[in-house]
């Protein structure tokens, strides 16, 4: 669907038998996560990023094998996919991607911009992070193939400082920062690590996951493992 309104920054012209054509670039949503659950704070931060940045649309991307996350419990892809698809389809602008569940190795988001760069690299790709993963760019490998291939929006989140972007300067110089865009989003203060010790005390997660979030987590089981377990969830 074509964005119903031009963008300033996104114009450039086209001069033709002295006529002058515009035309507006299209911008798309990058989403990823270990969603191990999905929950409110994602579908939210999304959905605002979405709206601030006219973005046609929002891909989740649930990860593989999540370099970051050892020592924690991860749920199967399988069930993470499965348990994301259920909280966004009935967005008409959510989509969903399975290219980082089927990489093989660690998943690591400079292949995952670049992939999606190279499916159309006419599109303004836009990768949206929360306040607390977008310090850890720096520690992402590869952070310049991120800043060549997509832009990156911060989404507010409690407990983080956006602020603690400016920090990032030092190590990355000027020209990256421009391509950082922090967004206040409504403040969800709901995190998966919460849900999984939730789960693991055997504590509700209504209101913090989409209802067959709830269900499919309550009817497979999926965080089993947990219960009764001291290990950090
Ligand atoms: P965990 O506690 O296991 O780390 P999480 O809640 O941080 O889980 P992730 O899958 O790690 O969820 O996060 C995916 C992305 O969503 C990250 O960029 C993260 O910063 C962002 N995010 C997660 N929860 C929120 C929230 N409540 N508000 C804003 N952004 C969020
Ligand atoms: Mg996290």
């Amino acid at each position: 669907m074509k964005p119903n309104f031009i963008k300033i920054e996104e114009l450039w012209r086209v001069a033709s038998n002295g006529a002058t054509m515009v035309k507006a670039r299209r911008a798309m949503g990058l989403m990823g996560g270990t969603f191990n659950p999905i929950h409110y704070g994602h579908l939210v931060a999304a959905e605002a990023a979405r709206d601030a940045f006219n973005l046609e649309q929002v891909i989740f991307i649930p990860s593989g094998q999540p370099p970051h996350k050892s020592g924690f419990y991860v749920a199967d892809p399988e069930h993470r996919y499965l348990m994301t698809f259920l909280a966004i389809v009935s967005n008409q602008r959510f989509e969903l991607s399975r290219v980082e569940i089927d990489r093989s190795g660690p998943s690591y988001t400079y292949d995952t911009v670049a992939y999606f760069h190279a499916l159309d690299p006419s599109v303004d790709w836009y990768f949206i992070t929360g306040a607390d993963a977008i310090l850890d760019i720096v520690t992402w490998r590869n952070p310049d193939s991120i800043f060549r291939h997509a832009r990156l929006i911060a989404a507010s989140r409690p407990g983080y400082s956006l602020q603690k972007i400016h920090e990032l300067e030092r190590q990355l110089g000027t020209e990256p920062l421009t391509r950082i865009h922090p967004l206040e989003v409504p403040a969800l203060a709901i995190s998966s690590s919460q849900i999984r010790a939730r789960l693991r005390e055997g504590l509700s997660i209504k209101y913090l996951v989409p209802e067959a979030v709830e269900h499919y987590i309550a009817k497979n089981d999926v965080y089993a493992v947990l219960k009764g377990s001291t290990a950090p969830s």
